[in-house]
């Protein structure tokens, strides 16, 4: 079994596909680690996140910066953001989260395009979404916990931005697979976000069956 769970930059995707994968007993993927770890070798080569070379060729990351707390990042998620429009470094991680995809047994991977062009015959797909304001609460809050000090504008103009590049880009741009089930969480606590999850994923496997 196979569940996809896409949505923009905090919406709360990557805490319910936690969430299910544990629920499923699934093992998970977090595509959008991979590209985090291509923004930040990118910055590392002393690279132009914006040139399709510079960003093909940090692809070749190694797997033991996906332990880098750097990777969590606000600017590596800017980083992230800008390599991930190149369709050379999408072809270049297309393999890895395929495969991670199809293992026997099944998975949970969410991204962006993970309904759309990794598995688009997923079982089930999630797309999880909320307001820009309730985004960038979430985002200011987590950040206050980390003791990082960054402006409510700030974080709202650097949503905005990253949305309108993973939206509008021309290869695989985030938008909601036509199977999808669509979970708003503006207003759900943590826990009613995970259980509308469940219960979607329940109600589309039910329909599969
Ligand atoms: O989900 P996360 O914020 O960690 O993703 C960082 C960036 O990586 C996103 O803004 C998006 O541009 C890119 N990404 C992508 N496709 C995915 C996952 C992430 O383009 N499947």
């Amino acid at each position: 079994m196979i569940i996809a769970v896409d949505g923009p930059t905090a919406s709360g995707k990557g805490t319910i596909a936690r969430a299910l994968a544990a629920h499923f007993g699934l093992p998970h993927l977090d595509t959008g680690l991979l590209y985090r770890a291509v923004g930040r070798q990118c910055a590392l080569n002393g690279g132009n996140p914006d040139d399709p070379a510079d960003a093909r060729a940090a692809c070749t990351f190694p797997d033991s910066l996906l332990d880098d707390p750097e990777l969590r990042s606000e600017a590596t998620g800017g980083l992230a953001s800008r390599v991930s429009i190149h369709s050379d470094v999408r072809k270049a991680l297309y393999e890895r989260q395929r495969s991670f995809a199809t293992q026997p047994g099944g998975a949970i991977l969410d991204g962006r395009d993970i309904g759309t062009v990794i598995a688009p015959e997923a079982d089930a797909k999630l797309f999880v979404t909320a307001s820009v304001e309730a985004r960038a609460e979430r985002r200011h809050s987590e950040m206050l916990e980390q003791d990082r000090a960054v402006s409510i504008e700030d974080i709202t103009a650097d949503l905005a931005a990253r949305d309108k590049r993973d939206r509008t880009r021309k290869d695989s741009p985030l938008v909601v697979a036509e199977d999808a089930l669509v979970i708003e969480t503006s207003g759900l606590r943590r826990e009613e976000a995970i259980a509308a999850a469940i219960a979607a994923v329940d109600a589309l496997l039910a329909e599969h069956r």
